[in-house]
């Protein structure tokens, strides 16, 4: 075996390794996002059965009928200038005179939290 070879040699070891370590961490990431994706799923799960309770209590308790359900649901989708079954928010002014985004912590200028009128712009 010449020097040549040697050396092929050590590049194939290396190679080789360098493929079994990026297989490790390409198999690990797709564990984590399998694992992030299934988490999503069980948090929409419960919030579609938190709905439906609380709209099955309102109709059940308050006389709602599907109408009234579809009037509202058609107002809110609208509130954003457009009626595509997207909520978009816009940002909301910051007592600094920053534009925040709702779902932001705090202001980036500022540290102070966005003032926001709708509890569900938290989420
Ligand atoms: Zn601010």
């Amino acid at each position: 075996m010449d020097l040549i070879d040697v050396y092929q040699q050590h590049q194939i070891r290396k190679t080789r390794s360098d493929q079994r370590a990026l297989e490790s961490q390409v198999g690990h990431q797709r564990r984590s996002d399998r694992d992030r994706d299934e988490d999503l799923r069980e948090r929409l799960d419960r919030l579609v059965m938190l709905t439906e309770a609380m709209w099955e209590l309102l109709r059940e308790t308050a006389g709602m009928t599907e109408d009234h359900l579809l009037h509202k649901l058609a107002e809110i989708d609208g509130r954003d200038g457009a009626h595509d079954g997207l909520r978009r928010r816009p940002p909301v002014d910051c007592g600094c005179g920053a534009k925040v985004a709702v779902s932001a912590k705090v202001c980036a200028f500022c540290g102070e939290p966005p003032v926001t009128a709708n509890t569900f712009d938290w989420v």
